[in-house]
């Protein structure tokens, strides 16, 4: 969930209005331009197209960032464009751990836990931050690839034709998540900038993610030896609920996905020949799914669609069925299955002698040898 961040940084940690106006300047001077680039270039996530090594929009938008970084000659930085065979770039970063100026605002080591850091006075997640970032890495996570085009734009705006208004950049990867590497980095130089002690910080900007990631892992087993001890990661790629506090996405209900499939029958049956004999791959399903995720009560069935106006429709205009239709029913001893209605839904029984009529003489198919065996 998201949560607004209420806690003031603890004292002496960092200056925050200076922090603030800092990171403004360099968003309004200079990111916003480089965002607005962003926008115009439709880097689609590889799911969305298939093309995208060969019309090269991804490497495009990376290429520029990564230009970007290196032009913003933070210190210590080295920056890095990795492609592994067959799969999707990332950028890679590095800032190596600081110790500041030395002066009163040091509360994190960047040697280790103790070394005489004095602990914030603020919180206790922000100590637990400052501990842990003074025993780790801190890695910054982030996506340069986006989603397709969609449609409801609004006249005047398009995904590929960005838009200031208002305070406001409009098109599409902007905010998803073309931004996190450029927030990055300028969190970094806020840092610099009051010369504050900081954690070594690592970058990982993937190109899969609107794909659902499939190339990360990869590049994460690739990159695990330098990418560090990470004890901290910021993943840049959330949402807010209003513009006025930072905000903090605590947790995330994730998704699992697959492809689930019931099978009952290796070959067709006729309907007419197989009912109540063959289970139902529906309702198998629909209880499979149940175990997930109970759809009683049925309460929100209209009432429109109560299955017993259809049987009594049924019973009254039914013709009566043909005498040829009793034969094989009357005779059928077999095992039946039965849906289990909810009680305001139940209906009369059906006239057991009935058959649908597409299986009159003449259109019957072969039954199985399982089917013959129960009509004798
Ligand atoms: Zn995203």
């Amino acid at each position: 969930m998201n949560a607004p961040i209420h806690r003031e940084m603890p004292e002496g940690t960092l200056d925050a209005a200076a922090a603030l106006a800092h990171a403004s300047a360099k968003w309004d001077g200079d990111i916003v331009r480089q965002l607005t680039d962003y926008i115009a270039i439709p880097a689609k996530s590889p799911g969305f197209d298939k093309d995208w090594a060969a019309n090269g929009h991804i490497d495009n938008v990376l290429r520029r960032a990564a230009q970007w970084v290196e032009e913003q000659k933070v210190e210590g930085l080295k920056l890095e464009l990795i492609r592994l065979e067959g799969r999707t770039p990332v950028i890679f970063f590095e800032v190596p751990a600081s110790a500041g100026d030395g002066g009163s605002r040091q509360t994190m080591s960047a040697a280790g836990p103790s070394q005489g850091a004095k602990a914030p006075s603020g919180g206790s997640e922000a100590h637990e931050v400052a501990s842990v970032g003074a025993q780790g890495t801190v890695l910054m996570y982030g996506h340069m690839d986006k989603q397709p085009e969609f449609t409801g734009w609004r006249k005047d705006l398009g995904p590929w034709t960005p838009k200031y208004e208002d305070g406001k950049l409009y098109g599409r990867g902007g905010a998803d998540d073309g931004y996190a590497v450029y927030a990055s980095i300028a969190a970094v130089q806020a840092l610099k900038a009051q010369k504050v002690a900081h954690p070594r910080i690592v970058g990982l900007i993937e190109t899969c993610e609107e794909s659902g990631s499939y190339d990360l892992m990869p590049y994460i087993d690739a990159l695990r030896p330098r990418l560090g001890d990470v004890a901290l990661v910021i993943c840049l790629d959330s949402g807010a609920g209003n513009y006025d506090p930072l905000w903090l996405t605590t947790s995330l209900r994730g998704m699992a996905s697959g492809t689930l499939k019931v099978e009952i029958l290796t070959e067709g049956v006729h309907s007419g020949d197989a009912s109540g004999l063959v289970p139902s791959s529906f309702r198998i399903m629909r209880q499979l799914l149940d175990r997930l995720e109970d759809s009683k009560p049925a309460a929100c069935c209209p009432t429109a669609f109560i299955a017993r106006c259809l049987a009594n429709v049924w019973r009254k205009r039914r013709p009566p069925p043909p005498s040829w239709a009793t034969r094989s029913t009357s005779a059928f001893r077999g095992p039946t299955t039965t849906a289990a209605a909810p009680p305001r839904l139940r209906c009369p029984p059906p006239p057991t002698r009935c058959r649908p009529s597409s299986t009159a003489p003449g259109r019957r198919r072969s039954a199985s040898p399982a089917l013959r065996a129960f009509r004798r």
